[in-house]
């Protein structure tokens, strides 16, 4: 056998290359969710956040990274009321002390879980805070934040984003991550928007597509024009899906009167 001509082995070097390379040294348009440097949801948005009745203390089980475990506390309960849906349990960690530092600290996240369309906040059952400064953990139902890293995230204006993405494992993760619409967006697509996406597809696509998706479908006009039109280009179906997935849930659903103390 002749071997190749030299431009033809060149090309057939370059090709075992790229299929080589790992996923993660490949470009992607972005990193993640939590480095994206566009304000998606504004803090001085609409929020559906009405008000916050403290339930006194009672015993829940809390994911602590800390500990990477789950342990049983005698945490503060609180409930935050929304006017289109129903109320999501607040528990702070006993760490914070009083009632009072634990209203305070439930208090700079209830914005922003009001500012969810109901479809993202419906399958939150519980909403726990840790001191500490650990990443955010979303699973089914439930999401956990620590102190430090939302302080840092609310001085760079991204809690809102954060919440959005951990409410998409909170809520819709168990229903859509791995549906055959989201494979087949996934197979369709010419890529991953983010780094953090591409290593973790089956775990992180879906929240962090949705926050870019559901910025173009909802505030079309706060990603620049050139990045809009790299996350089109690199994501179309994906977005279709999450335009599905925000057509699929009730825009409000039947929310209780709050308790007389219910405060804010
Ligand atoms: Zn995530």
């Amino acid at each position: 056998m002749p071997s190749a001509p030299p431009a033809l082995s060149r090309r057939i070097a370059l090709a075992a290359l790229l299929a080589a390379t790992p996923l993660a040294a490949q470009e992607y348009p972005f990193g993640s969710t939590a480095d994206t440097v566009f304000d998606i949801i504004r803090t001085d948005d609409p929020t559906a956040f009405v008000c916050l009745s403290y339930e006194g203390r009672t015993t829940r089980q809390m994911w602590d990274k800390r500990i990477d475990g789950e342990s049983d506390l005698n945490v503060f309960l609180f409930q935050a009321h929304f006017s289109d849906g129903p109320p999501v349990d607040i528990i702070l960690n006993p760490e914070f002390g009083s009632e009072g530092e634990a209203r305070a600290e439930a208090m700079r996240y209830v914005r922003g879980l009001g500012q969810l369309p109901l479809v993202f906040r419906q399958g939150i059952r519980q909403f726990g805070v840790h001191k500490g400064d650990k990443g955010f953990h979303g699973g089914p139902g439930k999401i956990f934040m620590y102190h430090d890293r939302a302080t840092r995230r609310i001085e760079q204006a991204h809690l809102e984003e954060s919440i959005l993405h951990e409410s998409v494992h909170a809520s819709l993760d168990r229903d859509w991550r791995q549906s055959p619409q989201w494979r087949a967006a996934q197979a369709k697509d010419p890529g991953f928007l983010t780094r953090y996406a591409a290593e973790h597809p089956e775990g992180e696509d879906l929240a962090e597509t949705a926050l870019f998706a559901y910025a173009l479908l909802r505030y079309p006009g706060r990603i620049p024009p050139v990045d809009s039109a790299a996350i089109v280009a690199r994501v179309p179906a994906r977005i279709a899906v999450v335009a599905e997935i925000l057509a699929s849930g009730p825009v409000s659903a039947p929310a209780p009167k709050p308790p007389e103390s219910c405060g804010s």
